[in-house]
């Protein structure tokens, strides 16, 4: 696995995932453990730790491709807003040591907090479907 990281065997297609937009700079899948529904990850091509070490045109590159599918999965779930969540370091929550900006759609009001859930391949395939067909416009 290149760079021994789960974030690259996803982009290079290794491991499979629900992967629902592409482009030159990012890849973006649903994440496996979603805190919502419609929970998004996007990951730049190149490797990288995070926001430190990103170079900054990649970096661009991805934000950009991050307001482009928040607003387009807000209008797809029928979220109400949602939050971007990017940790660095182990301390900060950092598990995959590949930089992505994690898109979580909200549905009502709560206290803002981050809890991985379960969601079923089915679900998670269903959803995909739909966000990949809303991205492709
Ligand atoms: P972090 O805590 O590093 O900011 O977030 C890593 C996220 O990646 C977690 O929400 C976790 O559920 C997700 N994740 C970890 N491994 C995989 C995987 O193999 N596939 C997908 N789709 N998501 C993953
Ligand atoms: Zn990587």
């Amino acid at each position: 696995m290149k760079n021994n990281c789960v974030f690259c065997a996803i982009t290079d297609g290794e491991i499979p995932s629900f992967r629902i937009y592409e482009d030159e700079f990012v890849t973006a899948f649903l994440d496996i453990n979603p805190f919502e529904k419609g929970h998004v990850l996007v990951v730049p091509r190149h490797h990288c730790q995070g926001i430190a070490d990103v170079p900054e045109d990649i970096l661009h590159g991805t934000v950009s491709a991050v307001r482009r599918i928040a607003v387009k999965i807000v209008e797809a779930t029928g979220a109400k807003g949602f939050n971007i969540l990017q940790n660095n370091g182990e301390v900060a929550g950092q598990s995959v040591m590949h930089l992505h900006f994690h898109i979580v759609p909200r549905y009502s009001a709560c206290p803002l907090g981050f809890v991985n859930g379960k969601a079923s391949k089915e679900e998670l395939a269903e959803l995909a479907e739909k966000l990949t067909e809303v991205l492709s416009k």
